[in-house]
């Protein structure tokens, strides 16, 4: 039997999968929401903006600046569309230095530094790898798999972000195999980025939702008419479940908490009935081979956002050992039998929907 309070916040979960979305606007109330929203495009992803609390001209101005923002990144921290990132990567196979701009250097100093951190299983210097599997491309590849011989002889050379040698503005590198690819934590740094954007334009309750990998600033908001005023709710959101599945548990987020969730299920190749995933162990550069989804909260959407990256990696058996390295409070994953493997922390906080998991890991604590 269900306790009745959690039996009846079950039933709301019901609504969350018929929803099909992963943000609810919890309660129900009388009062006309006052919400501003919008969308716009990054790195192939839709980012719904939702900001309460602002008045409507405020709100569209601090888009229209993020707008501005995401363009630029688009192009310049792209890891094969031309920009500034690509003419990195080519000094660095030529085996030249390059002064870097002030909008790309603190990407890389970062990515650096949770690279280490993850034990380099997000390891943001394996575009070559990354292109070599085909994935250096809108389209999903297809057609005859990479030569394995190429792929080994890829991964050997080893490149890490440990090889990375920055000096003031310049940037080189020891191994000349490095080659930046920040797509498994780009996502978290844009909207990173753009929350810091919105707080400057005088924003403090605001939700950005980029397909389920979110940031929060403040509270979630009701509206009453006029300007709204966020009511002190934390946010409720569903965690997306493995292969489009829709949700397959709600948490509550405090104020500027961050989810995002990375699946092996995502982006891939098929080959004779074999899918070949667009997330990498760079260990041997295969394709992560257990299915698996890894979802974290954390205060930072670029934290969160490598970590369940790595946590993919990881898989069922290493995630605890990388989320305590990399300081990670709260993690949930999800295996292809819909196992989900969490620690007691994040225990505490999600509602399953649709009754319990097959079976559920409890980790230590983190
Ligand atoms: P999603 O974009 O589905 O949320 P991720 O955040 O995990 O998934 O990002 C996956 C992308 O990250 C890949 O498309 C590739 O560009 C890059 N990538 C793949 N494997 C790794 C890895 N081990 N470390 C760093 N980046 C990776
Ligand atoms: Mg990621």
């Amino acid at each position: 039997m269900l306790p009745a309070r959690l039996g009846m916040r079950l039933r709301n979960l019901g609504v969350i999968a018929v929803l099909a979305g992963l943000l609810v606007s919890a309660a129900a109330c009388s009062e006309p929401p006052t919400e501003y929203k919008a969308t716009v495009y990054i790195f192939g992803t839709l980012v719904d903006f939702t900001i309460s609390g602002a008045r409507e001209e405020d709100a569209r101005e601090a888009v229209g600046a993020v707008e501005r923002e995401f363009q630029r990144m688009h192009t310049d921290w792209h890891a094969w569309k031309p920009g500034e990132l690509t003419r990195l990567n080519q000094a660095i196979h030529d085996g030249r230095a390059m002064r870097v701009s002030p909008f790309l250097l603190p990407l890389l100093v970062q990515a650096r530094s949770l690279s280490a951190a993850s034990d380099n299983l997000f390891n943001p210097a394996i575009g070559a790898l990354i292109a070599a599997w085909g994935f250096h491309n809108d389209e999903l590849p297809s057609g005859v798999l990479p030569d394995r011989e190429e792929i080994s002889r890829l991964a050997a050379l080893h490149p890490t972000m440990a090889d990375v040698e920055i000096s003031g503005d310049m940037v080189s590198s020891r191994n000349r195999a490095v080659q930046f690819d920040f797509g498994a934590f780009a996502k978290g740094a844009a909207l990173d980025r753009a929350m810091e954007i919105l707080r400057a334009h005088g924003i403090e309750n605001a939700i950005i939702n980029a397909g389920g990998d979110l940031n929060t600033l403040g509270k979630a908001g009701r509206g009453s008419g006029g300007a709204a005023k966020a009511d002190g709710r934390p946010w409720h959101i569903g965690i997306r479940a493995p292969a489009g599945r829709g949700v397959i548990a709600a948490v509550d987020l405090a104020e500027n908490e961050n989810l995002y969730t990375s699946g092996n299920y995502e982006r891939y190749r098929e080959s004779e009935g074999i899918r070949y995933s667009h997330i990498i162990d760079p260990r041997d550069g295969m394709p992560v081979r257990h299915i698996v989804s890894a979802s974290v909260i954390d205060m930072n959407g670029a934290v969160a956002d490598a970590a369940a990256t790595a946590l993919s990696v990881a898989g069922p058996r290493d995630w605890h050992r990388i989320a305590l390295k990399m300081g990670i409070k709260f993690a949930l994953l999800v295996d292809e039998n819909g196992t989900v493997y969490l620690n007691p922390e994040m225990k505490a906080r999600v509602e399953f929907a649709k009754g319990q998991p097959p079976a559920i890991v409890v980790s230590p604590p983190l």
